[in-house]
């Protein structure tokens, strides 16, 4: 069966706390429709580890598990959604982490679909994955990451086949700095504080759905892309079953 054939834009934003599955269903999302998957969490880190102007700006919260700020993260969103790849769609993984983000990220998509030629839309379908905090630390104790290529694992529900060996490269595997427990508490808190104020913005506005993030990765995968083929913009379009 063939993928989608006919669509609109595709704008994605994936909520949840530290561990709920973002990075992979995002990939699994941009992968399936063919549209960038955009982590600042990713690009944040990678400056950090290139020690780079903006790694060594970022360095102290990135490493304490608080937020970067506003101004930054919002800037280096619009340097990538002004790529010619986001016109016809994009997967958000961890933005917007503030009321601040998510308002800068509304203005930003009406100001560029007002001045562009292209089909770049403004609606977004905003997916929440929900997990219950005893889940989060158990989940984030067995993640382990691959400091080369960035393959994730889990070595309770996705082990690599070598135990701490990159099945990619064969590079050894780490836990990331930020997985520590006194740094996810902190992540946390920033989340509770922060975080979960965005999603009582898209409540309130009705421009939000939920999920549960238990489960296997493919359990999640196929409620997240039941709610996404579910969406007005992609009615009539072909999809492969099995999502
Ligand atoms: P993540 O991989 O998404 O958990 O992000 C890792 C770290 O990057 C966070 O703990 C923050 O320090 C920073 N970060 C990621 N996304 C944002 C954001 N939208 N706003 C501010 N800081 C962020």
């Amino acid at each position: 069966m063939k993928r989608v054939i006919e669509r609109e834009f595709i704008g994605v934003v994936l909520l949840g706390p530290p561990g709920s599955g973002k990075g992979t269903q995002s990939k699994r999302i941009a992968s399936w429709y063919g549209i960038p998957h955009i982590s600042p969490g990713n690009i944040l880190r990678d400056a950090v580890k290139a020690r780079t102007s903006l790694g060594m700006k970022v360095q102290k919260a990135v490493q304490r598990g608080e937020l970067v700020s506003d101004a930054v993260v919002c800037a280096l969103r619009e340097e990538r959604l002004n790529e010619h790849d986001c016109n016809s769609g994009f997967v958000l993984d961890g933005f917007p982490r503030s009321i601040a983000q998510a308002v800068w990220l509304d203005v930003f998509l009406q100001e560029r679909s007002l001045s562009s030629a292209t089909r770049c839309g403004t609606a977004l379908l905003v997916i929440q994955i929900e997990l219950d905090e005893d889940q989060i630390f158990a989940r984030l104790a067995g993640r382990r990451i691959c400091q080369s290529c960035g393959a994730v694992y889990n070595l309770y529900a996705g082990p690599p086949v070598s135990s701490d060996l990159c099945d990619y490269d064969g590079n050894a595997l780490i836990v990331r700095e930020d997985d520590h427990p006194e740094v996810l508490h902190e992540r946390l808190v920033e989340y509770t504080h922060r975080s979960l104020p965005v999603i009582l913005y898209y409540k309130n506005e009705d421009r939000i759905t939920s999920v549960q993030g238990s489960g296997t990765p493919e359990a999640i995968s196929r409620r997240i892309f039941s709610k996404i083929k579910n969406q007005r913009w992609l009615r009539g379009a072909e999809s492969r079953s099995g999502h």
